[in-house]
């Protein structure tokens, strides 16, 4: 009677390490015979890696700049609410007719992720050096100017009034 081995020896571990290293050598003995299968995949399938390629340079390929996986940036994002940090909505800007995914920003000298932003302010804050005295700046010129333009449209409102009630007077009976 033989002894028919029912079941592989070692445990799960064991077997893992061993099914790693069965593989590992036979990549190493087996290089063209892959290589070939390998091309002859590209082959088969040229359009659809190529299409694929693109899509992951135009999107990704930031990935590999910043150190950054995709898993890590998936996490980063879910953290966001998948919205831009700084004005808190959604990416709008499209790339070959698909919407862009949000920017990954780093500070220039420590390289450091910051966060993830949408074009747009991605944009603002390098048009304006990263530089929170140009920002603050920005600022308070936006407001001075809101502050004066509300200032003259009461002025403005304050004269039409006069003008219309003074011309109703005039033409007898003003304004009701
Ligand atoms: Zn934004």
């Amino acid at each position: 009677m033989t002894n028919k081995l029912t079941t592989v020896p070692g445990t799960p571990e064991e077997r893992k390490r061993k099914r790693k290293e069965y593989e590992r050598i036979y990549k190493l003995t087996h290089k063209n015979i892959i290589s070939q299968q390998g091309k002859r995949y590209y082959r088969k399938h040229k359009d659809r890696i190529n299409k694929r390629q693109k899509i992951y340079s135009a999107n990704i390929g930031n990935f590999k700049k910043y150190n950054i996986t995709l898993g890590e940036y998936n996490i980063l994002l879910k953290k966001q609410n998948h919205v831009c940090a700084i004005c808190g909505e959604h990416e709008k800007t499209t790339l070959r007719g698909k919407v862009k995914k949000l920017a990954i920003d780093h500070c220039h000298k420590t390289k450091a992720i910051r966060g993830l932003l949408c074009n747009m302010c991605n944009r603002g804050l390098g048009y304006f050096r990263d530089n929170t005295k140009i920002l603050n700046s920005a600022i308070n010129y936006l407001d001075k100017y809101k502050k004066s333009f509300d200032n003259q449209s009461d002025e403005l409102k304050q004269f039409l009034y006069d003008m219309i009630v003074g011309f109703g007077d005039a033409w007898g009976g003003g304004v009701k």
